[in-house]
């Protein structure tokens, strides 16, 4: 999809003004049902950009592969000339003071954003209905979510209103709304894509990346926006990026999938559990080896997810104190004192998930509880880490579900917390353990919802879980 409009470009069957001008009225028609904007990038800007990109291919110059394609990006990644918001209430008016990296990198580029898409409100939740502005519509089933917390760019990617998007991954929420939508999402490693710029969750587990239709282009997206950068020290430089790896054969033929029997148990939907059943048998036709292994550690994922996640969440958030961030003191200049500004800017400030998580990050972090839940959490992570670490050195790559369930429909589990929470049952793992791993679009559903295959690679195999992806993608057709 990229490559193709990038060819467009360079052989002027299509302008770049077009093209962004395309983007915007999609927008403009679809968005009213879809609602994945939360806001929009200035028009004369968007146009601007693109129009130093046509008179570049004019004058005969050679253009990078994004210069002058369009793209999304989540509310929780700053961007000059845009508001970012995380979705949340606290941050309504909060205009970004600088780039995020990965906007940065786009940008230097000639990539163009477009606008900044809807999320759950800090990026907690499976379906965007945590947002404190509107919930994204699925546009493969407007009654149904989009899934969460990147949703709205998800969905934006799915209607083509953009041709990729940027998200963030802490727990499921590129993989799991991508799945939900129909469209490639893809999580690195941790570490190999910069965090700075981007509001931070959990910030041991937070991956940004994008949304695509393709594998092909997640690469070219990852490509872009990965590596070390000073501004975030748990940014990676390693073999990773070199020539050597990105240029590297594969083959199916040579490839062993590993297929976790605990992904497959009670808890799949069994439309999704058939569907994927098929999806490897078609895999294994073409010469891969697949082999049935077990990652014992797997249920205690999710609980570890639920300890670590808040524990970081509580640290991250304390910065939005009503002073620094979220003032109230224009709205109600009658505060008594300090701690009521906290009371009342973090009170009203933040949605009922936000606060829950927050009440119990604060608990975990405890004196008195901390060695019971945050440590022994600690200590199951790295249980869970070395289960990868075995596994592979069995197998490749390993094959699973995304998500355990179709796309539901909104309102549906919005009083079940732990039915929502247990959408990232599959994914949560990769999080933890900090694998790259990536949610395909593998087969509908009898009424025609999208099904997705997660396939996840030992840490820092990214360039050959994308070509496994890329594989993958032309044997389901
Ligand atoms: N849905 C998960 C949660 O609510 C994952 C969120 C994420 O990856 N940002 O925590």
């Amino acid at each position: 999809m990229i490559n193709e409009l990038h060819q467009k470009l360079i052989n002027k069957e299509i302008t770049a003004v077009e093209l962004a001008n395309g983007y915007l009225s999609k927008i403009q028609e679809k968005d009213k049902e879809i609602n994945a904007f939360i806001s929009l990038a200035d028009k004369e800007t968007i146009l601007k950009q693109a129009e130093q990109v046509d008179e570049k291919i004019e004058k005969g110059k050679e253009i990078n592969i994004l210069e002058g394609i369009p793209f999304a990006a989540k509310d929780n990644m700053l961007a000059l000339g845009t508001k970012t918001t995380a979705g949340s209430k606290i941050l309504e008016n909060y205009e970004s003071i600088f780039d995020a990296t990965v906007i940065q990198k786009l940008r230097n580029q000639g990539a163009i954003l477009l606008g900044k898409t809807n999320m759950d409100e800090f990026a907690m939740g499976s379906s965007t209905e945590n947002s404190a502005f509107f919930t994204t519509k699925n546009p493969c089933d407007l009654e149904r979510v989009p899934g969460g917390s990147s949703g709205g760019s998800a969905a934006a990617v799915k209607s083509e209103m953009a041709p990729f998007a940027l998200g963030s991954d802490t727990g499921g929420s590129i993989r799991q709304p991508a799945s939900f939508c129909g469209v490639v999402g893809f999580k690195p490693s941790y570490g190999a894509v910069s965090r700075y710029g981007l509001v931070a969750m959990a910030s041991s587990l937070d991956v940004i990346s994008p949304l695509t239709r393709t594998a092909e282009d997640a690469e070219i997206v990852f490509k872009s926006i990965a590596g070390k950068d000073p501004m975030d020290s748990t940014s990676l430089d390693l073999p990773l990026f070199s020539e050597e790896i990105q240029n590297t054969q594969f083959r199916i033929q040579n490839t062993v999938f590993g297929v976790p029997k605990e992904y497959f148990g009670p808890g799949l939907d069994e439309t999704v559990k058939k569907h994927l059943e098929e999806t490897i048998k078609k895999i294994e036709s073409q010469g891969a080896q697949i082999k049935e292994v077990s990652l014992k550690m797997s249920p205690y994922a999710l609980p570890c997810y639920y300890i670590i996640m808040p524990a970081e969440v509580s640290a991250n958030l304390a910065r939005f104190d009503g002073i620094r961030y979220g003032s109230i003191l224009k709205s109600q200049p009658s505060v008594a004192n300090l701690r009521d500004i906290y009371f009342k800017s973090r009170g009203k400030g933040f949605g009922a998930e936000v606060r829950r998580r927050l009440v119990l990050g604060t608990y975990v972090l405890s004196s008195g509880y901390y060695d019971a839940y945050y440590k022994k959490a600690q200590q199951v992570r790295r249980l869970i880490t070395e289960d990868f670490n075995k596994v592979f050195q069995e197998v490749d790559f390993l094959l699973t579900p995304t998500s355990p369930t179709l796309p539901f429909k909104i309102g549906e589990k919005v009083d079940n917390l732990l039915a929502m929470y247990l959408s990232d049952i599959f994914t949560v793992g990769a999080n933890i353990s900090g694998v790259p791993a990536i949610s395909l679009p593998c087969a509908k559903s009898e009424n025609n919802l999208p099904i997705g295959l997660q396939i996840i690679g030992p840490y820092l195999s990214d360039y050959s879980l994308l070509k496994a992806a890329k594989s993958i993608e032309d044997i389901i057709g």
